[in-house]
């Protein structure tokens, strides 16, 4: 069994608002007048994922909070054994909130930069929108994302009975500035979120995906078109879209021919980076480190990174496990 930490990874489906180390939160916390409690145990349940996404919002205000978060992120995810990650930010919605729409992206990728320069993990951003704010504040996260080079994709997030049609054209027109598109799809809802977000919505990836499950035809359309499913096993499990680990449908989804990539969503709420998410695969379900490698190649195969990276990724990866 080798070093999971030392297996090069593709990072795809991580948001920055819930990757905020705890100290680092009641520190920020205090300076801006928020009390954020001591951590009591391991968070269940939507409820708290709401409360701590709340606290987030309540604590990050300044640049140097926004800067100070991103920096930190490329340090703990290059512990993970991260090389290349695409972060979820909700860049328009700070934005919004803060009276000045471009302050939070400028300072993340501020952040982000000097994090490269120290710790080697290469970023980009997916700027989400949630899927129950408006159309107009969906436009303003496009017109961000058109703005900066290291915005590779834009989509929506959020709770998915709320649909995705309002925001057609949004992604439209992003795929004709040349911006990818990822949405979430098939987490809470069925076959029929995903079909949306494969059609109208122009996605070019399943964030989370794990519902198309629910139906063979879709299975098989998602499987010859090689849109790739970015599965969080601990994430599903702790807001209850998953039974539990042993009964995870990953293993399902790979059986099925699906291009399966594992990622945290949310592991300052869940407590497991990304080498821990895979460690935790390894144990569930008895892969080898070959399948292990497998799921990291197609994290790589998966991403938006440049051809030259990519292909530097698998080398690494083959040279982990030979
Ligand atoms: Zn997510």
């Amino acid at each position: 069994m080798r070093d999971l930490t030392a297996l090069p990874k593709a990072h795809l489906h991580v948001h920055l608002e819930s990757a905020v180390r705890w100290a680092t939160l009641q520190e920020i916390g205090a300076a801006n007048g928020v009390v954020v409690p001591e951590p009591d145990g391991p968070l269940g349940g939507f409820a708290a994922f709401f409360e701590q996404n709340n606290l987030v919002r309540d604590c990050l205000r300044t640049p140097d909070d926004f800067r100070r978060v991103a920096y930190e992120f490329c340090a703990d995810e290059a512990a993970q054994g991260t090389r290349y990650a695409e972060v979820s930010f909700t860049a328009a919605a700070h934005g919004e909130r803060l009276g000045d729409l471009d302050m939070p992206l400028a300072a993340v990728l501020d952040g982000l930069r000097a994090g490269r320069a120290d710790f080697g993990v290469e970023c980009r951003l997916i700027l989400d929108h949630s899927r129950r704010r408006s159309v107009e504040r969906a436009w303003s996260t496009l017109d961000l994302a058109r703005r900066h080079d290291e915005v590779v994709a834009v989509g929506l997030a959020g709770d998915e009975a709320y649909p995705g049609d309002p925001f057609t054209e949004v992604f439209a027109a992003a795929r004709e500035a040349g911006l990818h598109v990822v949405h979430h799809a098939g987490e809470a809802e069925g076959p029929a979120s995903i079909r949306q977000a494969l059609g109208d919505g122009r996605t070019e990836r399943l964030g989370h995906g794990i519902r198309v499950l629910d139906d063979p035809d879709l299975v098989a359309e998602v499987r010859e078109r090689g849109v790739p499913l970015e599965v969080c096993p601990s994430s599903n499990v702790m807001l209850g879209f998953a039974p539990s680990l042993a009964g995870h449908p990953l293993p399902r989804l790979r059986d099925a021919g699906l291009l399966v990539t594992v990622s945290t969503d949310i592991p300052a709420m869940t407590g497991v980076p990304l080498a821990g998410e895979y460690a935790l695969v390894r144990d569930a379900f008895g892969y080898d480190d070959a399948v292990l490698a497998e799921l990291a190649r197609n994290g790589v195969t998966a991403s938006f990174a440049p051809e030259p990276l990519k292909d530097r990724l698998h080398a690494e990866i083959d040279a982990w496990l030979h």
